[in-house]
């Protein structure tokens, strides 16, 4: 089996997002812990997350995933925006805690000239003022495409950043395709490769969700524009791979394909034919 889902609105709420998953025929979503390019967010009452918790469970969802905003930038130097970015990131770790989320992703931010060193301090810090190691939430680091002077475009950044923090054990991995092979690592040639370094720095167990998205842009471009999947510079037999990797096909994948909800139904149902289609190939011609 597989879980896969998309980045769903949430502007009728969080019961009505989940209701659209199952109209979709997918089985888990990423939602925004809130609104991606301002501060504001809606307070979940009680009722509310019961009857949606009750809808995921009666729907088997696999595990959740909530993207924290764009603009947060826990990296930064800038006092104002570094702040922001601490109170946002430690309200929505707790929030999304309550709500019964299982991760919550962030990108780990941009430095924009003070370093990635002292970059990566900033990080750390803002972790371990949202972090007390008793939340069920993993917070996971997002792999960047390293554009600007973003940080998360090697897999060594990302390992720093965990090992930096109080609660490493709350911390894990989320690996979009389109920005590991925007940031030159060559899934479409070499996935097992990529896999083993990933690996070989970080452990593969910490991965914990991928972010299933084909690229406009080229191979270590270090730009990040997604792609529809099977219509990008990765394409579908690529990412077909990566859903059908014996490391990763029991994890859950997330579209954050420019589609709209009918458009994603349709993106998801061509995947599960495809990938019934390839394994019934293989598993028929393997002598
Ligand atoms: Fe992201
Ligand atoms: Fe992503
Ligand atoms: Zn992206």
């Amino acid at each position: 089996m597989m879980t896969i889902g998309t980045h769903m609105s949430i502007a009728g709420g969080i019961l009505q997002a989940a209701e659209n998953v199952v109209k979709m025929g997918a089985d888990t979503m990423q939602i925004f812990s809130r609104n991606p390019r301002g501060s504001g967010y809606r307070v979940y009452d009680k009722e509310e997350i019961e009857k949606f918790q009750a809808l995921r469970r009666e729907n088997g969802f696999g595990p959740l995933l909530a993207h924290a905003p764009y603009t947060l930038n826990l990296a930064s130097g800038t006092e104002k925006t570094y702040e922001f970015a601490c109170m946002v990131i430690r309200e929505d770790v707790e929030r999304m805690d309550k709500l019964g989320i299982e991760n919550i992703v962030f990108h780990p931010g941009s430095h924009t000239g003070i370093g990635a060193e002292a970059g990566i301090r900033n990080i750390i810090a803002g972790l371990d003022m949202a972090l007390t190691g008793k939340e069920n939430i993993m917070v996971l680091l997002e792999t960047m495409s390293g554009k600007g002077t973003e940080i998360g475009v090697s897999f060594e950044e990302l390992k720093k950043i965990r090992d930096g923090v109080e609660h490493p054990e709350q911390i894990g991995i989320c690996l979009d395709t389109c920005h590991v092979f925007a940031a030159g690592y060559d899934i479409v040639n070499d996935l097992d490769g990529v896999l083993d370094e990933f690996d070989r720095i970080l452990g593969i167990d910490l991965l914990r969700a991928i972010h299933l998205n084909d690229s406009m842009m080229p191979f270590g471009s270090h730009k990040d524009r997604h792609a529809v999947t099977g219509s990008g510079e990765i394409g579908m037999d690529a990412l077909l791979r990566v859903l059908d990797h014996p490391l990763l096909s029991g994890l859950p994948f997330y579209l954050e394909t420019p589609l709209d909800d009918q458009g994603h139904k349709e993106e998801i149902s061509r995947i599960r034919e495809a990938l019934a289609q390839k394994r019934n190939l293989s598993g028929g011609g393997k002598d």
